[in-house]
């Protein structure tokens, strides 16, 4: 079976429906297909200072719903990323191969860091990207499942294996992304050319896996739309309307041109009605999954070090020969 490996930062209490179509339905699709590794990546959290209470609860919240959106600890691992501590250690390595200009041209980190002050980000988000790397390194993952925005990011971690691998050996995998077609860039209800995002997107602009239903019908029905009133997908002159045709087609199983044809002449209100139905079905037994295993911390951690007693297994071998590949004196 080819190795799956992908990350989800503990970055809101809830993830969006980017984050549920872009990544996590392909996690639960190719746990089936692939020996898969998933984690709740805290260690790149942390490169924006969240609180630390908070953080430890976001971290809870996103395990359960990763288990509540059907990933099945018997058929899958899932772990959080700083019970497995070769991830730093792997990262160090790979920073010390990386270029200052290398790393200077990744793009997210220049939206990221543009609410700071020149200057002021931390250097942590700057090296985010490889750390990156490093988590999917590490499990000699063949393809990495993510949205397009994680597109650049997957170059730079082949780039760094390749260059390991002609310096030191062959030791690593290069990974392949996994994008989905259509719904590899959710974009905000209120903003349709910004992507959907846990950290930037305003509170109208994105709709919550864990959101009770009215809010979330509310949020769609007041979606942007553009101007005219046919329900046709049209990237440059209609990416609101486009944005949702791709949500109900995405969460229904019909063909966008279907949708069309079922719209045709209705307008938009009838439309979105149908997509906000369409959210609800999908995100409500989620929801309710993820409160009932937030309800028992002790199993949702006894799950979680499962997963970490897997992850580390694998992590700690990589890691020995990475050690010895680079020219790190034993420890005997
Ligand atoms: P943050 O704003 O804190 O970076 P995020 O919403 O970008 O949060 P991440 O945890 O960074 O979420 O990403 C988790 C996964 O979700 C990644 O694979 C990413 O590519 C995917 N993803 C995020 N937003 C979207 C989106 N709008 N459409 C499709 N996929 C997305
Ligand atoms: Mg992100």
């Amino acid at each position: 079976r080819p190795r799956v490996l992908s990350g989800i930062q503990p970055t809101a209490d809830s993830f969006h429906l980017g984050n549920y179509l872009g990544a996590v339905r392909q996690w639960v699709a190719m746990q089936e297909t692939h020996d898969a590794f998933y984690c709740v990546v805290d260690l790149h959290a942390i490169t924006v200072q969240p609180d630390p209470a908070e953080l430890r609860r976001r971290t809870r919240i996103a395990a359960a719903q990763l288990f509540a959106c059907g990933l099945d600890p018997e058929r899958c691992t899932v772990f959080v990323q700083s019970h497995v501590r070769e991830h730093s250690e792997l990262a160090w390595v790979l920073i010390c191969l990386t270029g200052m200009g290398e790393a200077g041209r990744m793009t997210q980190f220049k939206d990221k860091s543009a609410k700071y002050g020149e200057g002021a980000a931390s250097v942590g988000l700057f090296t985010y990207p490889i750390l990156q790397a490093a988590d999917i390194l590490l499990y000699h993952a063949d393809e990495v499942p993510v949205g397009a925005d994680q597109k650049q990011h997957l170059e730079l971690t082949r780039d760094l294996a390749q260059r390991f691998n002609h310096r030191y050996g062959d030791t690593f995998t290069l990974p392949k992304p996994a994008i989905p077609k259509e719904v590899e860039k959710i974009t905000d209800l209120q903003d349709p050319t910004s992507k959907m995002s846990k950290s930037s997107s305003s509170p109208q602009g994105i709709l919550d896996l864990l959101e009770q239903p009215g809010p979330l019908r509310k949020k769609v029905m007041r979606a942007v739309t553009d101007t005219g009133s046919e329900v046709v997908a049209d990237e440059e002159n209609k990416p609101g309307v486009t944005n949702l045709l791709r949500i109900q087609s995405a969460l229904t199983g019909t063909p966008i041109p279907e949708l069309e044809a079922r719209y045709a002449g209705q307008g938009y209100g009838t439309f979105k009605k149908d997509v906000a139905e369409a959210v609800i079905e999908t995100f409500t037994p989620i929801r309710e999954r993820t409160e009932k295993l937030l309800a028992d911390e002790h199993e949702l951690d006894r799950l979680l070090a499962i997963g970490a007693e897997r992850a580390g297994a694998v992590a700690r071998a990589t890691m020995e020969k990475v050690r010895d590949r680079v020219g790190f004196l034993p420890r005997v």
